[in-house]
């Protein structure tokens, strides 16, 4: 009968543990769950698939842009993507919520497209520096970053080379 005060403490306090699968589970926000993209944001450095420990991202060149997709079932939910992604473009939330059965794994994908423009210079298409990295790299924008965001980097690096030198004026004192 020792047991007894035990069981009417817990009956009294209710359950101590998540109501899953017939209610929601807590889930802490710095939990490392289901990648998200932003093709917005991306500048197609593809460090993201490079340092991968799954295998799970890739990247295939289209006549639109460079198209992005990160298979579910091959995420080990590492964060290497996250930590290495300059601009920000790539992160995880805590959707849990991937288990899926193996029919449906090619349905279980990210998949978005970083849409190339054409350059201002050449009218070749190519993907400029996303706004987002521009930010972070020069804590906002002005009329010449802009100006050479939207040159592709042979039109920038011939920019370069054909601009006059701004050299310092002699002083005549
Ligand atoms: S998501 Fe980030 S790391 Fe991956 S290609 Fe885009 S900018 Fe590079
Ligand atoms: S969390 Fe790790 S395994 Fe998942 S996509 Fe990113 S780098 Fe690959």
């Amino acid at each position: 009968m020792w047991f007894l005060p035990v069981l009417f403490r817990n009956l009294r306090q209710g359950p101590a543990t998540d109501p899953f699968p017939f209610g929601e589970a807590s889930t802490p926000k710095t939990f490392r769950g289901r990648v998200r993209f932003d093709p917005q944001s991306c500048t197609g450095c593809q460090a993201c698939a490079h340092v991968c420990a799954g295998g799970a991202i890739r990247f295939e060149e289209q006549p639109d842009g460079l198209e992005f997709t990160l298979w579910h079932n091959a995420c080990v939910f590492c964060g290497l993507c996250v930590h290495y992604c300059l601009s920000k473009a790539i992160r995880q939330t805590d959707d849990w919520h991937l288990a899926h059965p193996q029919a449906d794994k090619f349905a279980m994908v990210e998949r978005a497209t970083v849409a190339y423009r054409p350059c201002d210079g050449c009218g070749k298409p190519f993907l400029p520096a996303s706004l987002r990295l521009m930010d972070l790299a020069f804590g906002g924008s002005s009329p010449e970053i802009a100006r050479l965001r939207y040159l592709c980097p042979e039109c920038r690096r011939n920019g370069a080379f054909n601009e006059k030198p701004r050299l310092p004026q002699a002083s005549t004192t």
